[in-house]
């Protein structure tokens, strides 16, 4: 006899979880979504982030189909375009032709109207003015195919995605960790759960996965993704240490992506083992394409300036990862001082200031200070300063004739003060996952559908390789997690 029995358990209580939850609930499922963090830990990845979306719009008119814009903002914002094709070509070059061409079909052509449906489930957007826009002749131009973020951030996104789901009926039953599929050999019957210090079963007719990747799982990181990883920093929840992966394999489910590739950016060196709440994404460190980094021997490792933030910063933490130490120095000078993204200014950060070069390579903890005064010298004397400098566009002011050049917004390092953030490396997610197909049914070793057994979010691998384009994830759990949820909800509800 089972200890509880709904039509459709998801497990997790994310974003991927929650759009899961609703889209089931619309087929008239009951619904209970299981969440192994306390309440005040739980909403997984979600509830850290920024809230920024990444979604097809083809201008003005798309975006006010998810926000409410003045005629003053309408007047002052160049918004662009951000079209199917700009996000295919984005999904292709970012992950070197590798991503699941179905999958990429799915993200990208649902994208608008997924997050509509978000809309009128209640969900509120807002423009990404402070992050992804500069004021260049008096009007704010959007750049980087990123354009919208939730209304309240990570945080807002996840009580908002509360609200709704209890409205609708739906219950998170926190601290309840899914242990196990129950699974008769052919068809998923439900979930083996730990609640109070006690195991019990649940039945169901469906199971939706969307419990996450395996970053906070160190014997896992090590062994996928490779030696070395076990000393990354993990930038948001504790609790995603790939169970849900674990369960679905276990019971036959095939794999699928680039399961040694992750999600990892600059975060602060001495940010803590786990994402802290209080502080959010608030320890990385975004503003490095206007800045140089060196690592501990005083040399530059990365072309800092290769593209857009939005299309490096998730590859450059492995890159950090590797150097000796696993840290870098972020530097820089007043003149680019303005642009420094606010999570610069956090009390918790690891940061020197001086008012000569030669003192602030004197206070780079760890690196070799003779090499790192050779190198600026050497970097300033490469910077070509006849090729305008603007932050809007991939304005090509490069350096020439260093071993590892700069492609844009190359800046001399000269004006004091002089600063340095100090990062190694965070990881945010993994890329490696279970297979699902355009269903959103959990597959098998010969790839046909494990009745009952649905999955999405970070746990679905298949989407991204090597690299990926900021706020995808937060759309992909978003369009997925819908899938599972209507295609799971399709098959039991009344
Ligand atoms: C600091 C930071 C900033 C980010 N910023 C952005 C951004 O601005 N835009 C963007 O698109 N993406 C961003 N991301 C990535 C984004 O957070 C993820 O891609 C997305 O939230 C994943 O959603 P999900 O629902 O799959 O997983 P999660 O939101 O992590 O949810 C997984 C849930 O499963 C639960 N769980 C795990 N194991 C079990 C178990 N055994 N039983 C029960 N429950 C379990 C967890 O507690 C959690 O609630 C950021 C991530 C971080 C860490």
């Amino acid at each position: 006899m089972a200890d509880g029995s709904w039509d459709v358990i998801v497990v997790g209580a994310g974003n991927a979880a929650g759009c899961a939850a609703l889209a089931a609930r619309e087929s008239g499922a009951s619904v209970v979504m299981l969440e192994c963090a306390p309440e005040d830990e739980a909403g997984g990845n979600t509830r850290f982030t920024a809230g920024a979306m990444r979604v097809v719009y083809n201008g003005v008119e798309d975006i006010m189909k998810l926000v409410e814009l003045s005629n003053q903002e309408i007047a002052d914002t160049d918004f662009g375009t951000y079209t199917e094709d700009q996000f295919f070509d984005d999904m292709f070059r970012i992950t070197q032709y590798r991503t699941d061409p179905d999958m990429v079909e799915i993200l990208v052509k649902r994208s608008l109207p997924t997050l509509v449906w978000m809309r009128e489930k209640g969900i509120r957007f807002v423009p990404i003015y402070g992050r992804q826009a500069f004021k260049i002749d008096g009007k704010f131009k959007f750049w980087g195919g990123l354009t919208v973020e939730t209304n309240g951030g990570g945080p807002g996104l996840y009580e908002a995605l509360q609200q709704i789901t209890r409205r609708e009926g739906i219950e998170t039953l926190f601290e309840t960790r899914a242990l196990d599929l129950i699974c008769d050999g052919a068809e998923v019957r439900g979930v083996k759960v730990k609640q109070g210090g006690r195991i019990r079963e649940f039945a169901a007719k469906a199971v939706v996965l969307a419990c996450g990747g395996f970053q906070a799982n160190p014997e896992w990181r090590t062994r996928y993704l490779g030696p070395g990883w076990d000393l990354a920093k993990v930038r948001g929840t504790r609790f995603n240490t790939g169970d849900g992966i674990r369960m679905a394999t276990d019971i036959g489910a095939a794999t699928h992506g680039n399961w040694s590739g992750g999600h990892a950016v600059g975060w602060d060196r001495n940010a803590p083992e786990f994402g802290d709440l209080a502080v959010g994404d608030q320890f990385q460190k975004h503003s490095y394409p206007f800045f140089i980094m060196v690592n501990a021997t005083g040399r530059r490792f990365v072309d800092e300036g290769a593209d857009f933030r939005n299309y490096t910063y998730a590859k450059y933490g492995r890159v950090i990862l590797e150097q000796p130490a696993q840290f870098a120095w972020q530097v820089l000078d007043a003149k680019v001082a303005h642009m420094k993204r606010d999570e610069y200014s956090i009390r918790q950060v690891t940061k020197v200031t001086a008012n000569t070069i030669e003192e602030l390579a004197g206070m780079l903890e760890g690196v070799d200070r003779q090499a790192f005064l050779k190198e600026i010298a050497a970097y300033n004397a490469a910077v070509r300063q006849d090729i305008p400098y603007n932050p809007n566009v991939k304005d090509g002011r490069c350096t020439e004739g260093l071993p590892v050049n700069k492609s844009n917004w190359a800046q001399t390092i000269d004006t004091p003060p002089f600063e340095g953030y100090q990062v190694t490396c965070g990881l945010t997610f993994t890329f490696g996952g279970i297979r699902i197909n355009t269903d959103g049914q959990v597959v098998d070793k010969d790839f046909h559908p494990i009745p009952g057994l649905y999955a999405a979010g970070e746990c679905v691998g298949g989407l991204f390789y090597f690299n990926y384009p900021g706020g995808s994830g937060l759309t992909t759990g978003s369009v997925f997690g819908k899938l599972a949820g209507a295609s799971a909800g399709k098959t039991v509800g009344a």
